[in-house]
């Protein structure tokens, strides 16, 4: 029997984990005869397809290359095979630069080094053509090109993010690679400033936003909801699991087999409904600091709440009770109005293997043995 594959994430990172060389992908020609990179299987959303580690960068873009710095950028060699990596206005994968302090790896003119990796945006499936959108990388491209991907969101013609409107570049803003970043500065932006994981990668002070507030929902009950129009990927608040409880109630969140976070600590998941079909997930992400409990096996993390889509103003802000809690102690009957909802809620134990399965890539670090 083929052995199920193992996908890597971004949140992998924080343990220092060395990535495989994975055969995700394949080159081959498209129908009109272009070359073009293809999933060769199902491939979940925030796995890292690769990791280009950039070396020898070329101090002049051509056809195949990826913008690294302002006047370097990434050649063949380092591609491999992201070389046929066309582009895509609405794109399944995109780039993150991510500090890194191996030595050969490419300098930038502000002295930082990164490795840049590839991760799914949304759900891939097998044989789905791999894009991203050239104008999170290229400032100025030798050629513009007329873009034929289809989308909606199709933008025509392709210079370069030099070429975009202000709107469009600020659309672009926490997207786009580090030497892109300046050409923001100055353009009037009302939004505020969202966190993401690969911000905790790169060692920038996190702090939880204000992006969330509880109010009443029209349960009548305490819900959290967005103050602003929160994007996917967008870490809301943490929970550091100090003097866990050993006894859950209907607030605690699960941390390990015998461990429940308890009220000082939660914050406001104290507050966050359930919903079969949740615009959050928690993030249970390693860490080193001592005060944290360790889990049965030996293990320490930050809980983060982190959003899995776009979130508009005042809507509900939920997660999925059954991605932490493995038995719970009374059922509830679920209202989420959810078409994906599973009516009665008890906790990861109570649903059926399928549904297990769904959700494998969400649940907490102590349910995954239970798969
Ligand atoms: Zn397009
Ligand atoms: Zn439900």
């Amino acid at each position: 029997m083929k052995k199920a594959r193992e996908f890597y994430f971004l949140f992998d990172l924080v343990n220092k984990i060395t990535l495989p060389e994975q055969d995700l992908l394949i080159n081959k020609p498209k129908a009109d005869k272009q070359m073009g990179l293809f999933a060769t299987d199902d491939i979940p959303k925030n796995a890292i397809l690769y990791v280009l580690r950039p070396m020898n960068c070329l101090k002049a873009a051509t056809t195949y290359t990826i913008q690294y710095d302002d006047n370097l950028h990434i050649p063949d060699e380092s591609l491999k095979v992201a070389k046929y990596t066309n582009h895509g206005c609405d794109p399944n994968v995109n780039f993150f630069f991510v500090e890194t302090d191996e030595k050969e790896i490419q300098v930038t003119a502000s002295g930082k080094r990164y490795l840049v990796y590839c991760v799914a945006k949304k759900d891939i499936v097998k044989d789905e053509e791999i894009r991203f959108d050239y104008l999170t990388t290229e400032y100025d491209m030798k050629e513009k090109f007329n873009c034929s991907c289809g989308s909606p969101l199709c933008k025509k013609e392709i210079q370069g993010f030099k070429y975009l409107s202000n709107e469009l570049k600020l659309n672009h803003r926490d997207l786009i690679a580090p030497h892109l970043k300046k050409y923001l500065i100055g353009i009037p932006d009302p939004r505020p400033k969202f966190f993401y994981f690969q911000d905790l990668l790169n060692k920038i002070p996190y702090e939880d936003s204000k992006l969330i507030s509880v109010k009443q929902n029209s349960f009548k009950q305490n819900g959290v909801f967005a103050n602003f129009d929160i994007p996917d990927g967008v870490l809301l608040f943490h929970m550091d699991p100090i003097k866990c409880w050993d006894k859950p109630d209907l607030y605690t969140v699960q941390y390990d087999d015998k461990l429940h976070i308890s009220h000082p600590q939660l914050h406001l998941a104290k507050y966050t409904n359930h919903s079969c079909d949740p615009n959050i997930d928690f993030k249970y992400i390693l860490t080193d600091k001592k005060e944290i409990d360790q889990t049965a096996d030996g293990k320490r993390y930050v809980v983060y709440a982190m959003t899995r889509r776009v979130i508009p103003k005042d809507t509900e802000v939920t997660f999925d009770y059954t991605t932490t809690e493995f038995d719970m102690d009374a059922k509830f009957p679920c209202k989420c109005g959810s078409k994906l909802c599973r009516k009665d809620i008890q906790g990861f134990k109570h649903l059926n293997k399928e549904e297990q399965m769904k959700i494998k890539y969400r649940i907490a670090p102590h349910l995954k043995k239970h798969l």
